[in-house]
């Protein structure tokens, strides 16, 4: 189950938006999995690639954040070290990301997983150790630091995407909202922090997160760097959407390439 909350305010770009990620906590084990070709994946110069400043704190130390501490001695290079991986499946070169500068990522207790908030170079994140409490009932040592960059990854992706263009706003256009949900956990997914285990036949790709994750990753089995090329559509396509994006790179609607990937998962289950 996956609740979203939007907290809207006025921030100097105009809407600034907040999205909070429950996520469904599942044992993990190990499957013969499709990966997608990772075939330029680190090209571009990527020894230049501008790594933020991480104003890090940890609110719950003296309770549930001393686990945190305990799980990720060096917060700093672990956040810093995420904002790599997710720029290298986003971006085909260091010269294109979108700049983010510093990122506030603060671990506290709350009800809740994980929230992005701000825009442009300066973003902020929280994380919340009554969900680390929550998780370390039901999940190996291993697993909690997986979960932990996982959800990291899906909030960093947030911070670096781009943005569809002539469709509104993540808060009024169920389009939007499906691409920037599906995008942050396709590279979630792409970077190994969520087992296929958890890919499933049915919903649409309009559903966001792991549904419209795990299509857009079998996507990439069809076609190289799709995941950069999906991000890259936004400055592309002047007004964004799922079939002016599959028509772009596969020539084929949206309509079919889902029945083919229901076909693709239904065969799979047989
Ligand atoms: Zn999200």
């Amino acid at each position: 189950m996956r609740l979203k909350f939007i907290v809207l305010g006025i921030a100097s770009l105009g809407l600034m938006s907040m999205t909070q990620d429950r996520v469904v906590v599942k044992k993990y084990k190990t499957t013969e999995v499709q990966i997608p070709a990772a075939s330029s994946e680190k090209s571009g110069n990527w020894e230049n690639f501008p790594f933020p400043k991480i104003n890090f704190t940890n609110e719950s130390l003296e309770g549930n954040g001393a686990y945190y501490k305990e799980l990720i001695p060096d917060p700093e290079k672990f956040i810093q070290e995420a904002c790599l991986e997710v720029c290298q499946c986003l971006y085909e070169d260091v010269s294109k990301i979108h700049l983010v500068k510093e990122i506030d990522y603060k671990v506290y207790d709350y009800k809740g997983v994980s929230a992005k908030s701000g825009h442009g170079e300066h973003v902020s994140i929280a994380f919340s150790s009554s969900y680390l409490a929550e998780v370390k009932k039901k999940m190996s040592e291993q697993q909690i630091i997986d979960e932990i960059k996982g959800v990291l990854v899906h909030e960093l992706t947030h911070a670096y995407q781009l943005e569809p263009k002539g469709i509104g706003s993540y808060s009024t256009n169920k389009t939007f909202w499906s691409l920037i949900e599906g995008e942050a956990d396709a590279v979630r997914i792409r970077l190994g922090y969520t087992p296929y285990e958890q890919r499933k036949v049915g919903g649409s790709w309009m559903d966001g997160y792991k549904t419209t994750g795990f299509f857009i990753n079998w996507l990439a089995t069809k076609e190289d760097d799709f995941i950069k090329k999906i991000n890259h559509s936004c400055i592309i396509l002047d007004k964004w959407g799922w079939n002016e994006m599959t028509m772009l790179y596969f020539n084929k609607g949206i309509d079919e390439l889902w029945e083919e990937y229901q076909t693709f998962l239904k065969k799979g289950q047989s």
